[in-house]
């Protein structure tokens, strides 16, 4: 008989035979019957037994987490909590588990996240855990859905590269045979490649590597980068494809993961459109009417993103930042130069993407260059791309573990990621 998974039970008639196969997660044996709870991927369900001799020296021998096969018959006339169950005719052990857990999955105190975390592969068993990673795949799933209406490819761009995104110190240096290489920190220099290819509209989602030393609950070693990258666009048309991808992802996620929502005890709603925008001069002004005072140049500290996100509900654009703090690849603004076509997107004090549009003349990309002291040999791959035809571009890079987090209001992004990459961890 083929395997029914356990929350497609309910759709079949009472008194169907059925197999299902799951992880034991509890045996009660009473006088004369036991009840083996099972769960798998869809749900939790009760096998009711008869105790005979034979079945119930199966079950006082099978530990907790077991994989079981049970053969039984459905029962909607249960009096237990979900009102079906299983009316057992057989149970065998497929894969047995050692006793005791190194974690507990039915966990009335949560450990704490670092046990958690070395047993990471128990801890995903438990519901409210794994739903945040059916929702996390749900958002993307709509976020890409959305990309692919507009004509974007998807693309796959080089980790392993010969010079630095961003400058900066920020990187993982590997062997590469006789060569030096580093683990990329950002598609950025590749994706803009592919606009002088002529591809038009592009997007990869994939790994981006940060040597950062700070251990923070927002930032890890690796995460996951959504980026875009568009032609004939500036700033302003990145900014609605952004809003647009994140509302068709958020869409997603409500329309097919409630039971992952209940299972966290939450619900979220679709953000509205367009979201907020103020440049970064008008922060600074609020900034000052609340009494501090802020250096034009600066990067905002996470207090004064308290604060000016203090003023808004949820995402926000804080726009038009200082060619000073951001990269040399920024359009300067036409009519300002010390500011620039760039723009963050905020989620109360979290920056969840930066954007802009870029610098697409060749003369002026050596000149931002030389003003960011960078080697131009390292990058002479890109500047080429730049000299035969490169039409105006704009994109951006949504970091896919901080974007769930902030969604589903976790405090931690390790909590959005199945093995997270920090300072003190490789493992597992
Ligand atoms: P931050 O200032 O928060 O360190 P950043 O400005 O260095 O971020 P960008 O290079 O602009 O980050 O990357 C784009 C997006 O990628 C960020 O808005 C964020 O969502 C995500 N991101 C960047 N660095 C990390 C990191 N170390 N861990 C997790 N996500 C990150
Ligand atoms: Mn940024």
């Amino acid at each position: 008989m083929p395997r029914t998974y356990i929350g497609a039970l309910r759709g079949f008639d009472d008194g169907t035979d059925v197999v299902i196969y799951g992880w034991l997660q509890e045996a009660r044996i009473m006088k004369n019957v036991s009840f083996l709870i099972l769960r798998d991927n869809t749900g939790i369900i009760q096998a009711t037994f008869k105790n005979d001799e034979a079945t119930l020296e199966t079950i006082k021998r099978i530990n907790r987490e077991s994989i079981v096969k049970v053969q039984g018959v459905i029962n909607k006339k249960s009096v237990s909590k979900s009102g079906i169950e299983i009316k057992g005719t057989s149970v065998s052990v497929v894969n047995e588990a050692e006793a005791p857990l190194p974690l507990p999955v039915i966990d009335p105190v949560q450990a704490d996240l670092e046990t958690r975390l070395n047993s990471r592969f128990i801890d995903l068993r438990k519901r409210n855990v794994s739903a945040i990673f059916r929702i996390e795949s749900s958002l993307l799933w709509g976020i890409r859905e959305y990309l692919h209406g507009q004509n974007f490819i998807e693309v796959h761009t080089p980790k392993i590269v010969a010079a630095a995104t961003e400058g900066g110190a920020d990187l993982f240096p590997v062997r590469y045979f006789e060569k030096d290489a580093y683990l990329n920190q950002s598609p950025q220099l590749y994706k803009e490649v592919l606009m002088s290819a002529g591809f038009d509209r592009v997007f990869e989602v994939g790994p981006a590597f940060r040597a950062e030393e700070h251990n923070t609950t927002r930032h890890l070693n690796e995460f996951t980068s959504i980026d875009i990258e568009m032609s004939f666009a500036d700033h302003n048309d990145a900014m609605s494809m952004l809003e647009n991808a994140i509302k068709s992802g958020v869409e997603n996620a409500i329309r097919t993961k409630n039971d992952d929502f209940e299972a966290l005890g939450i619900s979220i709603s679709v953000p509205e459109t367009p979201f907020p925008r103020i440049t970064y001069e008008k922060c600074i002004e609020l900034l000052s009417s609340e009494g501090i005072d802020f250096k034009f140049g600066d990067d905002f500290s996470p207090d004064h993103l308290r604060m000016i996100g203090s003023r808004f509900k949820g995402f926000y654009f804080i726009t038009e930042w200082p060619a000073s703090v951001r990269p040399f690849y920024t359009m300067p603004k036409q009519d300002d130069p010390k500011l620039t076509n760039s723009f963050d997107l905020q989620y109360r004090e979290i920056e969840v993407t930066s954007g802009a549009q870029r610098v697409h003349d060749p003369k002026m990309l050596v000149e931002r260059f030389r003003e960011k002291k960078l080697d131009v040999k390292s990058f002479q791959f890109y500047i080429d791309a730049f000299k035969y035809g490169m039409p105006p571009h704009a994109g951006w890079g949504l970091g896919l573990e901080r974007h769930t987090m902030i969604l589903l209001g976790l405090n931690n992004i390790r909590e959005t990621t199945l093995f997270p990459r920090d300072r003190t961890r490789i493992v597992p």
